[in-house]
């Protein structure tokens, strides 16, 4: 079951370490902020890599019993 991602668009700041570890998922988009483009576009564990790298936090991901997966 793929992970519900939400992005903080305050937070994110455009580092797109994100969007170099799953391009799948992941776009800046013209503001330079990120946007997810398939949230089904590779693996949970990847996706989990590219949240947990995220310098700001700015990824948050949901499991499917509702609960926060990441920022843990
Ligand atoms: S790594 Fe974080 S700050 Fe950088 S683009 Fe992705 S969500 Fe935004």
């Amino acid at each position: 079951m793929p992970y519900r991602i939400r992005i903080d668009r305050e937070l994110c700041s455009g580092y797109a370490e994100c969007v170099g570890l799953a391009p799948e998922v992941f776009e800046l988009d013209t503001r330079e902020k990120s946007v997810v483009v398939d949230p089904e576009g590779t693996d949970d564990e990847s996706i989990l890599d590219a949240a947990r790298a995220c310098p700001v936090d700015a990824i948050i991901l949901i499991d499917e019993y509702e609960e926060q997966v990441w920022p843990a």
